[in-house]
């Protein structure tokens, strides 16, 4: 199984909090207004890279959680379920996974929800030019939600975390 990957940023503090392995996946149909990286809209984009390769890159830095964005990783999901599984069956890291569904459309498609049960945080929804507030961490307009998928989040998690939503 395959992910056709963008990108792989090693140790970026700019996806998540603290070190991350951010995997940049090509392919999304959002087509939000003012996208910040229309370029990654492609779905034949960058190149495929194997499930157990992605992991072993994950595994090689120690310090490091783990990061997935794009593009959208949900539209890959079933290789990002199996890359999700493998990394939280096989290491400690945390997963933060960016995506232009929000919580509910995804809880809502099964084909889709496959993922979440493997995710620590979602943050979700689509960028609205509009609503833009570049205050904001992690998140481009405030429509877009961080939520802890696996309970509340932390006393100093990011300003403008929302409550958990609890999962149907
Ligand atoms: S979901 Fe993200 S990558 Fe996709 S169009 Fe919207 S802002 Fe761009």
């Amino acid at each position: 199984m395959t992910i056709r990957v963008l990108d792989i940023i090693h140790q970026t503090m700019a996806d998540g909090p603290g070190f991350r392995t951010a995997i940049y996946c090509a392919g999304c149909a959002h087509a939000c207004p003012g996208c910040h990286n229309p370029q990654s809209w492609d779905f034949k984009g960058g190149q495929a890279v194997s499930v157990e390769e992605l992991l072993e890159t994950v595994k090689a830095d120690s310090l490091s959680d783990v990061t997935f964005t794009g593009g959208d990783p949900f539209y890959q999901v079933e290789a990002f379920t199996e890359l999700a599984r493998r990394i939280k069956q096989e290491t400690d890291k945390t997963i933060w996974c960016w995506t232009g569904f929000t919580l509910e459309e995804i809880q809502a498609d099964p084909h889709l929800a496959q993922l979440l049960p493997w995710l620590d945080v979602l943050v979700d929804g689509p960028f609205i030019l509009e609503q833009r507030d570049t205050t904001l961490l992690f998140r481009g307009s405030p429509n877009q939600r961080i939520i802890y998928l696996k309970g509340a989040p932390p006393e100093d998690a990011i300003p403008g975390t929302v409550p958990l939503v609890p999962l149907r």
